[in-house]
């Protein structure tokens, strides 16, 4: 077999098109192929898609292609450029590469592959490439995911916010709670951030929605009481979240007692913050002497855990009667504990018990997008040369979002050399 024949199958290229040189550059670790359209061969205007005739060939481009065994291996053509009546001179595109990019559609799936198990800087060390090429990858994958999404909005959503860069910027976060995806990064954490991601969808489509758990926090209640209509009955505020108010509460405490029992020299508190802000079952092993010790000296600091650990049982309840009387008297005992912050965070759960209780009905909490905030957090860590908003929420929606990232090869490879299963399964779908 020819040289030229053996990368004619390698590469799956059918009429019009044929490798007409292969050139091996050992020194330099490099394959080149020249290929090349037959003349006479019949195009489509690919505006219109009726048949044009070639009108002249374009500059020779290159595209990186994947290795062949360690060697870089290169695509040169000529594109031609076709004339329609209606059009006008229009430029053919490759069939192994979208336009405009300088990797063939294999290469860039390989990209796709290596970012999904590590970070940007780690994909050019093992993809070969530039950082802004891996980054524009990244890019394009998330796009092409997005333009084959299904416009649907899910049954159940969970916002979350997530600070960026510094604590003082956000982003809201939306997910689908079922699928366990992120739907869409949101710059701010205002009304009207979430606002754009209702705008999207029909009156009737948000009428679909079934619940959306959020944290208790003023403008996504607005926004969602704005567009979604039953609103009341569907926003849930995340269990974990209203805990989190009251175990913010117990650490106010234990800062003014500390304060206040070091002024007289006594240092029980001392290293001990961490452990009031637990859950009882998740303090370590070895520390659980020293806490039942701390606990028995009837200090504010245990009055304030004893009361939000108690909370933590309202969401045991299976009927949200029974939970609402529950919840009456653990009211009672937190306003009447003396502690200023307990009190406070006791009053502004009662504020929003309605939508604390539609738990009940609809069983959701954010642990989902809690999850994926972390995952988020991986990112961002992995990442620490975001370079600006939009990368930060590039990577999240590639990472989590649940998209059909790869590009489709089948088309002119068959599937011979198409080894991202993935792909091939939406090609044959
Ligand atoms: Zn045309």
């Amino acid at each position: 077999m020819r040289d030229t024949e053996l990368y004619q199958q390698l590469l799956g290229l059918h009429d019009p098109w044929t490798v007409t040189n292969v050139e091996l550059n050992a020194a330099a670790g490099r394959v080149d192929v020249w290929v090349e359209d037959r003349s006479g061969a019949k195009w489509n205007c690919p505006e219109c898609g009726k048949k044009a005739s070639v009108y002249d060939h374009s500059e020779e481009r290159i595209w990186r292609h994947l290795n062949t065994c360690q060697f870089g291996t290169y695509i040169h053509a000529r594109l031609p450029r076709v004339t329609c009546p209606e059009h006008g001179v229009r430029q053919v595109s490759a069939p192994w590469a979208e336009p405009g990019s300088r990797f063939t559609l294999l290469f860039e799936n390989r990209i796709i592959t290596i970012l999904k198990e590590c970070d940007v800087t780690g994909a050019t060390h093992l993809g070969g490439t530039g950082w802004h090429e891996a980054w524009s990858v990244m890019d394009k994958a998330v796009h092409r995911g997005r333009s084959r999404k299904e416009k649907r909005i899910p049954d159940y959503l969970g916002i979350d916010e997530k600070s960026f860069a510094k604590r003082y910027r956000y982003e809201t976060v939306v997910c689908d709670l079922t699928r366990g995806t992120v739907e869409c990064v949101l710059e701010d954490r205002k009304q009207e951030s979430l606002e754009g991601y209702y705008k999207q969808f029909s009156k009737e489509e948000l009428h679909g929605i079934k619940a959306v758990a959020m944290d208790m926090w003023d403008p996504y209640m607005a926004a969602t009481k704005e567009f979604v209509p039953d609103a009341q009955k569907k926003i849930v505020f995340d269990r974990f979240h209203v805990i989190r108010q009251v175990t913010e509460a117990v650490d106010q405490v234990r800062r003014h007692e500390h304060k206040l029992l070091m002024a007289q020299g006594e240092e029980f508190l001392k290293g001990t913050k961490h452990l009031w802000l637990m859950n009882k079952e998740h303090i370590p092993e070895w520390r659980k002497g020293e806490f039942e010790e701390i606990r028995k000296m009837k200090l504010k600091t245990a009055r304030a855990w004893a009361i939000k650990e108690s909370l933590r049982h309202l969401w045991d309840y299976r009927y949200p009667k029974n939970a609402a009387k529950y919840f009456k008297r653990w009211y009672f005992w937190a306003t009447h504990s003396r502690l200023k912050p307990m009190i406070k965070a006791a009053k502004t759960l009662k504020g929003h018990l309605p939508n604390i209780l539609t738990y009940f009905k609809h069983r959701i909490t954010n642990a989902v997008s809690e999850g994926l905030n972390s995952k988020i957090q991986t990112i961002k860590q992995m990442a620490c040369g975001f370079r600006n908003r939009d990368h930060y929420r590039t990577a999240i929606l590639f990472h989590c979002g649940g998209l059909d990232l790869y590009a489709r090869v089948s088309s002119y490879t068959g599937s011979s050399l198409d080894t991202t299963t993935c792909s091939m399964a939406h090609a044959k779908a």
